[in-house]
């Protein structure tokens, strides 16, 4: 295959986060990954660059209200136990003037308006963990459709999808429900589900000062849809994380690119807009750095820039589909 960059951000307001108190509680974080948005797509489409933004279901309405005394009560709960209340417990079930970190269709408008091409994904509907072990198959299904459905409302049909925490789980009824694609965790790692923390964070974290190589991959078909392979995230500058240097971020990425080139593989780099929020502004000139290392391999003929969409459609028409 033709070597590629991807490039997918995971837009989920406060529902990929809110059961971390500090988090939901910090006002200042949110307004940053709002406003991280605009600015990715800035870069974005100075270079043009398209990107695959995987957008929560519930981001895409404007507004939404309680029915039977809570929210959405046509969804059914998978249950955690990490999470033991209701899953939607804080909804605010309002819109999104009042409460914009639920709700999100002026970012869906922005990123749809903007010029370079980016592909609108799915990232669940309420961002709950498809892990299979409290997740059962009923509530997976009821997730995919939902998604698909909110993103149909604001006129945008969704078929690639990035699961929540990268906890890859009910794959057969992707294509079922109108999927082609999926993300890979990356370098196929197994993700745990829960909050941050937990076993191989020192050895992520070490391979992010380090500048170490991260993975890159080729598509596959799985259960009838292409597995995206994944390489490495961009994480925030918070707390111990201040300690990776824009140069070890930079070259890291660029260690992706250039394995991909040389090997003919896919390197895909993927964010979260809170990554850009606080101390974001160094994170961002870095993903400026890398973005410009990936516009000039592919002004030179050396690498292809593919959304998730479009690589799983090159993908499925060379497999004769
Ligand atoms: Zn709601």
């Amino acid at each position: 295959m033709r070597p590629s960059f991807v490039f997918s951000v995971d837009v989920e307001g406060l529902w990929g986060v809110f059961f971390v108190e500090r988090w939901r509680g910090d006002a200042a974080a949110a307004r940053g990954a709002r406003e991280a948005v605009p600015a990715m797509l800035r870069l974005l489409d100075e270079r043009r660059l398209p990107a695959t933004f995987a957008v929560v279901g519930h981001l895409f309405l404007d507004r939404c209200e309680r029915g039977d005394g809570r929210p959405h009560p046509e969804m059914p709960r998978a249950s955690y136990p990490w999470w033991p209340g209701d899953w939607y417990a804080h909804d605010p079930c309002s819109d999104e003037a009042s409460a914009p970190d639920w709700y999100g269709r002026s970012l869906v408008e922005a990123i749809r308006r903007s010029p370079g091409g980016h592909e609108l994904a799915s990232h669940g509907f309420s961002h709950a963990v498809f892990d299979e072990r409290h997740m059962d198959a009923a509530v997976a299904a009821a997730e995919f459709s939902a998604a698909r459905r909110a993103a149909a409302g604001a006129g945008v049909e969704v078929r690639s999808f990035v699961y929540p925490q990268n906890v890859v789980g009910h794959g057969p009824l992707l294509a079922p429900a109108g999927f082609t694609c999926f993300r890979a965790p990356d370098g196929d790692e197994p993700q745990r589900a829960g909050p941050p923390g937990g076993a191989g964070r020192a050895i992520r974290f070490a391979r992010h000062v380090a500048g170490a190589a991260p993975p890159v991959g080729r598509p596959r078909l799985v259960h009838g849809v292409v597995e995206i392979p994944s390489s490495m995230p961009i994480v925030g500058a918070e707390g111990i994380r201040v300690l990776i240097s824009r140069r070890a971020r930079v070259a890291r990425a660029r260690r992706g690119l250039e394995a991909a080139r040389r090997e003919g593989a896919v390197f895909h780099l993927w964010t979260h807009p809170h990554a850009f929020a606080g101390r974001g502004a160094g994170v961002l000139d870095s993903l400026a750095a890398t973005l410009d290392d990936a516009a000039a391999l592919r002004d030179r003929g050396e690498i292809e820039v593919a959304t998730m969409g479009s690589m799983a459609a090159g993908f499925l028409a060379g497999a004769g589909r």
